[in-house]
């Protein structure tokens, strides 16, 4: 298909500046949407080239395009990125000294500055606007604009502001971005930002190098273990999501005994520490962060190697936007969620007693729900995943746990009752482990005190080791059967669902693998390692980045991703011209280091 010849320039650049090959997903459709003035809402994952939709148009617009980004860590990371690659830009934000702001304004004025990223509340501030209003104005990009949304998780009353910039600059173009793509939150977007006229661009959701599984959780920290053993690479970034601020300590205290880089990061710590631990991660050591969900948004390195969830997220919504972070340098990557009936029961209450209306508990309920069916899916989990973003995958992906290792299937109907039926006969008042010493008839303490050995549910579950209990009660839980009392010593209490399941009249299918004692380690589903992890010359220009870095006070991938040097070591280029074929390698990165990355292969080649 010949492209829009408007794009003629916006490809010209592409390859120039960002030194990629060609537009990815729906990049060339809204770029273009763009140039030709229009404004819109992209709705894309995280990783999905949302930054280029806004970057291209900027270089061949004329006029300042001017950024909206909520965390200064972010702009600063994307203005030192852009200015690797020879583009003029600038951050405007509250931590800017006196003289820096001057600096921008003197490049306002001369028309040299092509994007500015500035912080909302700045953008509305003494006289940003009054200095834009006199400025020949591009586009307006709000980056992160879910955070406008009242309705998500990451509402910001600074985004309100930004429902001026329709009324003081209606000629120019707004473009919206986000990678949340809830359905009231796209709406309040549209809203607050009056694009109830300009079309949505969602782009496809998949993030097809990211290896998705879901397992009960049974030894939390030997399953972390062997997964981050398989998962990683031994140079890229991995992220922990714990449930408490207290998990992320432990976690990260115990993974430094185990002998790895950890850190742990929560909204409680001093302002210092989160920047501190932020730049830490930003800077490409291999280094492993134990984080609630308040370690997000900001987090731009293209080579988290793997992200693990230790407790149930809230919706799929947020799981997916969390192991997005992994793999978006489009290398294999790997997410790992464990989950327990407990984080099922214990998140529902949650919601029963928060003071929401019951209209936002009912839809809080529902995301719960959705998210359970992902990770209790019998059936390709990302096909689960991706309906929940409205997205239908023509085939299985062949790419997560159940595709690589489908789960059998067995009636578990007289497991179910069996279960159920002990938990009536012993009052409602008892926990699993009680109840699993009733069914498998084991003589203790508490047994004898209650006499529930004279109860005719004693011993009829011996055929089943305790782990297949768990199982059993587990997706008992997530199928809404059972109820767990988080806040009344974990009973269990059967609900009106459970009668059916009790009379027989609905079929119970669990999963087989309840029957064995542990999740197996999903078959063929080690790491693919990273081109060239392994080969000396990678590693040679990684050392060569590493001191380009330090020297520069930079991010490592500013310079070049690790996509980039691999692919390097792999064409072993000779000139500056096949140099400059190597994607990823633009024309002002290949002026700037071109000659010092073919040293780095003359001095290790042969
Ligand atoms: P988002 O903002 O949507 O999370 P980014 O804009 O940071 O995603 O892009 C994610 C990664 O994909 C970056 O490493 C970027 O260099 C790369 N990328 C984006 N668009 C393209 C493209 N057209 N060709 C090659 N790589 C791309
Ligand atoms: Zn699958």
């Amino acid at each position: 298909m010949p492209s829009d010849p408007i794009l003629n320039e916006a490809e010209t650049a592409l390859r120039r500046v960002f030194g990629h090959e060609g537009f990815r997903g729906r990049q060339a459709e809204i770029i273009a949407h763009v140039l030709r003035g229009g404004s819109g809402l992209v709705l894309m994952p995280t990783g999905g080239g949302k930054s280029l939709c806004y970057q291209v148009p900027a270089l061949c617009l004329d006029g300042l395009t001017v950024v909206v980004s909520p965390l200064i860590a972010l702009m600063e990371d994307q203005v030192a990125a852009l200015r690797q690659q020879g583009v003029v830009a600038a951050a405007l934000h509250s931590e800017l000294d006196e003289e820096g702001r001057r600096n921008i304004r003197r490049d306002m004025a001369s028309e040299r500055l092509r994007l500015l990223y500035v912080s909302p509340e700045r953008l509305v501030m003494d006289g940003t606007l009054e200095a834009l209003s006199n400025q020949p104005l591009a586009m307006f990009a709000v980056d992160e604009a879910h955070c406008v949304s009242q309705w998500g998780h990451h509402f910001r009353p600074e985004y309100r502001a930004l429902t001026c910039l329709a009324e003081r600059f209606p000629r120019t173009p707004r473009l919206a971005l986000t990678a949340t793509a809830d359905a009231r939150t796209v709406d309040d977007i549209r809203a607050q930002l009056s694009l109830d006229d300009a079309p949505v661009f969602r782009g496809g959701f998949d993030r097809p190098n990211i290896l998705i599984r879901a397992a009960p959780r049974e030894a939390e920290r030997k399953q972390l273990l062997s997964f981050i053993r398989r998962a990683g690479d031994g140079t890229g970034a991995g992220i922990i999501y714990c449930a408490t601020r207290r998990k992320t300590e432990d976690t990260a205290e115990w993974l430094r005994t185990q002998g790895m880089d950890a850190m742990h990061y929560h909204a409680g710590m001093e302002a210092a520490d989160k920047r501190a631990a932020h730049h830490r991660f930003a800077r490409g050591d291999a280094v492993v962060m134990a984080a609630t969900i308040a370690f997000g948004m900001g987090i731009d390195r293209p080579d988290v190697r793997w992200v693990a969830h230790t407790d149930l997220p809230r919706s799929a919504e947020s799981w997916y936007q969390e192991i997005g972070r992994a793999g978006r340098d489009g290398l294999p990557a790997q997410a790992l969620l464990l989950f327990g009936a407990g984080d099922i029961a214990l998140a529902r209450h949650r919601i029963g007693e928060s003071p929401a209306t019951d209209e936002q508990k009912f839809i809080e309920m529902k995301r719960l729900d959705a998210m359970v069916a992902v990770a209790e899916s019998a059936t390709c989990r990302r096909r689960a995943l991706l309906r929940c973003f409205g997205e239908d995958l023509e085939a299985d992906c062949g790419h997560c746990d159940v595709c690589q290792n489908p789960p059998k299937l067995f009636d578990g109907t007289v497991a179910a009752q069996k279960l159920i039926s002990a938990v009536l006969r012993t009052g409602q008042r008892f926990g699993l482990g009680h109840i699993i010493d009733v069914l498998r008839g084991k003589m203790t303490d508490k047994v004898a005190q209650f006499e529930h050995d004279k109860l005719p549910t004693f011993g009829v579950g011996k055929d089943l080791p305790e782990a297949a209990w768990r199982g059993v009660a587990r997706q008992l839980v997530s199928k809404g059967a059972l109820d767990v009392l988080v806040e009344n010593h974990n009973e269990l209490v059967p609900t009106e669902a459970a009668r059916a399941i009790l009379k027989g009249q609905e079929q119970v299918m669990l999963r087989a693998e309840v029957m064995e004692r542990t999740t197996p380690a999903p078959r063929g589903a080690a790491a693919t390692p990273a081109p060239g992890s392994d080969d000396p010359l990678f590693a040679a220009l990684r050392e060569w980045r590493r001191e380009q870095a330090r020297a520069q006070g930079l991010p490592a991938y500013v310079i070049f991703q690790d996509k980039t040097l691999a692919e390097i070591a792999f064409r072993r280029p000779m000139s500056m011209e096949s140099l400059a074929d190597v994607p990823g390698v633009g024309a002002s990165k290949l002026e700037k280091y071109g000659p010092a990355v073919l040293a780095v292969l003359r001095e290790n080649s042969g």
